[in-house]
């Protein structure tokens, strides 16, 4: 299993305007994974449209498109062994009231339509999704993180 593994995670408008953006960062850094890419975006109609793309035909699309680009999400690309599986069972199930207590999810909401986060569910998809969302150039390498240049202790 790969130290280098990489998914995407994106804090949803909900998560962002509920101030659970550090509580969030947290879990995925206690747990041990290195935040190698970080901004907060308003997505395009276009971002959402592709990032959502598999459900394009589900009744709950449009909604999902018109939320998702309703205000700040926090993108992320967080790296480290096991990270595409770790983060959806630290995140729980698509439905805040199946996801158990001790989840992101399962603490944190109730809603399905309003579930605070998103994270890759496969390597493919933690591959397409870091390429749609982030520039090569905004991700740390593997130089720079163990240069000198980046003491996470200092
Ligand atoms: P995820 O991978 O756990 O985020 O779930 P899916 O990929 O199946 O769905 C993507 C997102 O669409 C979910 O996170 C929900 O925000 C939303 N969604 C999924 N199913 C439903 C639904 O039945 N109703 C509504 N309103 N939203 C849904
Ligand atoms: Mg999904």
């Amino acid at each position: 299993m790969s130290n280098d593994e990489r998914t995407f995670i994106a804090i949803k408008p909900d998560g962002v305007a509920r101030g659970l953006v550090g509580e969030i960062i947290s879990r995925f850094q206690r747990k041990g994974y290195t935040l190698v890419g970080l901004k907060q975006v308003v997505p395009s109609k276009d971002l959402a449209e592709s990032h959502y793309e598999e459900h394009k035909e589900r009744p709950f699309f449009s909604g999902l498109v018109s939320f998702i680009t309703s205000g700040p999400v926090v993108a992320m690309v967080w790296e480290g062994k096991g990270s595409i599986a770790m983060a959806r069972a630290m995140i729980g199930a698509t439905n805040p009231l199946a996801s158990a207590p001790g989840t992101i999810r399962g603490d944190f909401g109730v809603d399905v339509g309003r579930n605070i986060i998103h994270g890759s569910d496969s390597a493919d998809s933690a591959k397409r999704e870091i390429a749609l969302w982030f520039k090569s150039c905004e991700l740390l390498t593997e130089v720079v993180r163990s240069s000198n240049l980046y003491v996470p202790s200092l």
